[in-house]
Order: C-alpha cells, then sequence, then structure tokens
C-alpha cells in the first residue's frame, strides 16, 4: 500500500540497419488512397477491409484488373453482390465499382470508416491477437519501445502502457506498417506489454527472472524470442533497388534456443517464464 510512482521506459528497440548505402528510392511507399464512396451515389449496405493487397477486378469473372487496393482499406458496398462462383463480392473504391476476393478481406462493420487504416490502426491490428487495446503511438525518429508506469491512489494501482512505433526506418524511408521488418518490431514491442503483464508490471523483477533465463540483456532477448512465436522474420531483405539491397535485423540478433522459446510460450499464455 505504500503510494509509489514508476515510471519504466522499457528498452528501445533498434531497427537495423545493416546493409545497403542511400541510393534509388524506397520501397513500400503505401499507394496513393482514393476518395471515399459518395454518400450522394448511393447507400453503402456492407463493408469489407482487405487483409492483404487486393485486386480490382473488372468483373465477376475473368482477369481484367482496374486498381489494386491496398492493405488494410476498408471497402464499402452498395450492392453486396457476390461472383455466381461465390468467390468476389462486388465493391466501390474510390469512384470505381468493381469485385475483390473475399479470401482477401473480412467483413467489418458499417461503423468502419472507408478508407485505409491509420499506420497505428495497422500496427495495432497485426498485434491484436495478443496486446489488444494497448494503445499505439507513432513517430517518425526512428524509435521503437514500449512503456509502462504504476501509479497508487490509496490502495488502488493504474498500469498504463503503451507502444511506440517509428513510421520511418533507420534508412530514413517510409516503413509499411505491414512490412515483415515493421511486423517484426511490432511483436517485440507487443512482447515487452507481455513481459510486463507477467511480471506485474515490476520491471525490476522482469529484469531478474530474463537474465535468468537468458543471461545478460535477457529481457530484450527475451522480446525477440516472444516476437518468433508470435511470427516475426526478424532478419530479411527489406527492399532492392537497382544494385543495392537493404537487409535488415530487427531486434537484437540474438538465437533462441528452445528453453528460450518455452519460456517465451509461458510469457505469451501470460505465465511467467
Ligand atoms: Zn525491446
Amino acid at each position: 500500500m505504500r503510494p509509489f510512482a514508476l515510471a519504466a521506459a522499457a528498452a528501445l528497440l533498434l531497427s537495423g540497419l545493416i546493409s545497403g548505402l542511400l541510393a534509388g528510392p524506397a520501397a513500400a511507399v503505401p499507394a496513393p488512397v482514393p476518395a471515399a464512396v459518395s454518400a450522394a451515389t448511393g447507400t453503402v449496405v456492407a463493408k469489407y477491409q482487405t487483409k492483404v493487397s487486393a485486386a480490382l477486378y473488372a468483373a465477376s469473372t475473368g482477369s481484367t484488373r482496374l486498381a489494386t487496393v491496398p492493405a488494410d482499406y476498408t471497402l464499402g458496398t452498395k450492392t453486396n453482390r457476390k461472383s455466381p462462383d461465390g468467390t468476389r463480392v462486388q465493391v466501390q473504391y474510390g469512384s470505381r465499382t468493381g469485385w475483390v476476393l473475399l479470401s482477401k478481406v473480412t467483413k467489418v462493420s458499417l461503423s468502419t470508416k472507408i478508407g485505409r487504416l491509420s499506420w497505428a490502426q495497422s500496427a495495432a491490428k497485426n498485434i491484436a491477437k495478443w496486446c489488444r487495446g494497448v494503445p499505439v503511438s507513432t513517430n517518425t525518429t526512428n524509435r521503437n519501445m514500449a512503456t509502462m508506469s504504476v501509479s497508487w491512489s490509496g490502495s488502488t494501482r493504474t498500469v498504463k502502457t503503451r507502444i511506440h512505433l517509428s513510421t520511418i526506418t533507420g534508412w530514413g524511408t517510409k516503413l509499411d506498417p505491414n512490412h515483415k521488418m515493421a511486423v517484426a518490431i511490432q511483436y517485440h514491442e507487443c512482447g515487452h506489454i507481455l513481459q510486463y503483464r507477467a511480471y506485474n508490471y515490476d520491471p525490476a523483477a522482469l529484469d531478474r527472472a530474463m537474465n535468468q533465463v537468458y543471461g545478460r540483456n535477457g529481457t530484450e532477448h527475451m522480446a525477440d524470442c516472444i516476437a518468433d512465436v508470435m511470427g516475426a522474420q526478424r532478419e530479411g531483405v527489406y527492399s532492392t533497388s537497382g544494385n543495392t539491397t537493404r537487409t535488415y535485423v530487427a531486434g537484437y540478433g540474438g538465437t533462441c534456443t528452445s528453453k528460450h522459446y518455452a519460456a517465451a510460450k509461458r510469457i505469451i499464455a501470460g505465465s511467467r517464464a
């Protein structure tokens, strides 16, 4: 019951910048977003959000494409018509009417705003399975971290957590929130939130436990192993432009043993390592 306030800024993650020189345009820049469906031209009766980028087909069959709809884009439909084979739905994309594969979209509530999710919303969606409801802030200063604070009022504890993500890379280029490097960073930071939860928002206890399992810098290494279990690709090619290839390492580059993964799975499940 002793009152205390504690603010722990956990752990900056270095989003990697490993090879490749600054030459050529950056990849992974989001496509321009067309205007939303005009309310004056009809009533939207259902909405669908792309899970990945998806072709807008001209017709219910055939391969003629009108456009490519980016990932995390909410489309309205005035007809909700399905193709005869049941694989496509008719939608509006800006001023165009076309068809998208149902396998590439999820039906969402009519209250969902038409258009592309914000960067932070896309990131929140990527980690929703584990970190639903944790606020996400974005920055353009290449800072990625998970923060927590604990405050007491009498015997009532208030915990606040937040994930901070950079929308630019260490190269200074725009980062697509669904790029595998961005997702690896999102998983790592979400992993810190799960660590805080498992150790009851006591960073000192967390660090002690993590160092026992993982050795030095255990909390960070563990977040990488948690990210792996979530499906992160911590290393890979970021982009290629001409003969310049940029490769990345998201996180700290350590190797996770089967013991580390077992502990990571316990943390994800809400238990202590
Ligand atoms: Zn970290």
